[in-house]
């Protein structure tokens, strides 16, 4: 038997074990896990690294349509590239069904913005924000059967949000076609009501969009999403958990048998709601919803990672440039509430949670897996060919080097937002040479992925959308 690659000599991380062996590599797949393989086409040492199965960001924004005039900084070619060169080789952006238009559509006009341009593999979760009956009957059972198995619905934003009612409607034929359901759970009319007050006290700055969507605004989402999904009998997970009151009630679900899962992201373990004040206008910055909260609510998000409330750890990369004519600082000048909601995170994720996370000694190497690659794969219906390190999986693989020191700097960063967040934060451990499908793609800075060599991944149905078993 000969290899295409062989990686020898590293330390195979997956979601269950740490085996230290060889990884051969041929046409693209994982072929053989052993010790000592014989002689490859092209060989890599991998001592003293770890090797672990390239990123899954599951839930990640690009050239997606904005109302507005708005639009996104990075395009399938930009994002793709930010995700790879921080560890991740499989992406989950949204194809968005527009208000009045057709969901089959959008997802037409996603996949001709990805193809030719996606240097890593990517799967399409929908947005559903229109549930017309057209869309309920045909267009979605349709888009599920050819590998779009995901939606996301939203309880708040004016041009996306969805009421009690439809809510229902989507989750039933979620339940009818095994697919799988991710909740923005925000109440709308409670934001609406605190931004006219501030608004008429003029009280617009940046740090007031935290102002405006305090924790219970999503807690009361967040319990009601629950009762839903309860009375329809189907799963969903509730995306970019911000703090305690809204574990709480994931938590109070769990405990009560209900099939309620989790995802946070980085920004609510290394932002607060002060960085939302930061001087002049860069709170801007720091915009997302829901929004940062405080020291004491990162430790709960911790502490949730920790004892397995949250299976998922995404970026909601959101990419928006401070500077531009469209952009946080100019287009939202007349109030917060103007200033497009998200910030990039597609290539800082893996690294900040390893070093904030493994490094320090808050989560072992098996649980950064499950979070960051793993579990993604599998709630979404692209597991094992993706998320692990096994026979027949992709050869998606980064070797990690947990001692490298590095410093974020956007200037070092390859999205094309004019900013990050996390400018200056010193951190332990990151990214060396990535493999994806096989080819090598990245090596110490080095990319050599072609643009348009990411191909679409239809996604099974997910298995944790299988209905329940009948006692
Ligand atoms: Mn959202
Ligand atoms: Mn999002």
């Amino acid at each position: 038997m000969t290899f295409d690659w062989v990686i020898r000599n590293g330390q195979v991380v997956t979601a269950a074990d740490i085996m230290r062996c060889d990884i051969g590599i041929r046409g693209g797949k994982i072929v053989a896990l052993a010790a000592e393989l014989p002689q490859a086409v092209q060989e890599i040492d991998a001592t003293d690294r770890l090797v672990l199965p390239g990123g899954v960001d599951a839930h990640c924004h690009m050239d997606q349509p904005m109302g507005g005039g708005v639009v996104m900084a990075d395009d399938f070619f930009t994002a793709t590239r930010s995700a790879l060169c921080g560890g991740t080789t499989t992406v989950i952006p949204f194809a968005c069904q527009i208000k009045g238009e057709s969901l089959k559509a959008a997802v037409a006009d996603y996949h001709q913005r990805a193809t030719g341009n996606a240097l890593i593999d990517y799967a399409f979760h929908l947005i559903v924000s229109d549930p017309t009956p057209e869309v309920l009957d045909q267009e979605l059972p349709a888009l599920i059967q050819s590998g779009c198995t995901s939606f996301k619905v939203y309880m708040t934003y004016d041009d996306l949000k969805l009421n009690d009612r439809q809510l229902l409607d989507v989750l039933a034929v979620a339940r009818q076609e095994q697919a799988f359901v991710m909740v923005h759970a925000e109440n709308s009319d409670c934001i609406a009501w605190m931004v006219q007050r501030l608004e008429q006290l003029g009280k617009t700055a940046p740090r007031y969009h935290a102002t405006a969507r305090p924790m219970l605004v999503e807690r009361e989402a967040t319990h009601r999403a629950i009762a839903l999904a309860e009375l329809v009998d189907v799963p969903i997970l509730l995306v970019h958990v911000s703090g305690a009151e809204a574990v709480e009630q994931i938590q109070w679900a769990q405990n009560r048998g209900l099939r309620i899962y989790g995802e946070t992201c980085p920004q609510y373990l290394f932002l607060t709601a002060e960085d939302l004040a930061r001087p002049g206008f860069e709170g801007a910055k720091c915009i997302c919803s829901p929004p940062p909260r405080d020291k004491a609510n990162q430790q709960v998000i911790w502490d949730g990672l920790i004892n397995g409330v949250f299976q998922v750890f995404a970026s909601d990369h959101a990419p928006f440039r401070y500077a531009d004519p469209q952009g946080k600082q100019v287009g939202g000048a007349g109030s917060f509430q103007h200033i497009p909601n998200g910030i990039p995170g597609i290539e800082t994720r893996l690294a900040l949670l390893f070093s904030e996370g493994v490094n320090k000694g808050r989560i072992d190497l098996n649980t950064f897996v499950a979070l960051t690659a793993t579990n993604p794969a599998k709630l979404y219906g692209l597991y094992p060919r993706k998320g692990t390190i096994a026979i027949g999986a992709d050869a998606d693989l980064v070797l990690w080097d947990a001692q490298k020191l590095t410093t974020i700097t956007n200037a070092s960063l390859h999205h094309n937002v004019d900013y990050t967040p996390y400018e200056g934060m010193k951190l332990q451990g990151y990214p060396e040479t990535i493999f994806s499908r096989g080819e090598l793609v990245y090596d110490q800075g080095k990319i050599s992925a072609e643009r348009g060599r990411g191909q679409f991944l239809p996604c099974e149905r997910s298995g944790f959308a299988r209905p329940k078993v009948q006692q």
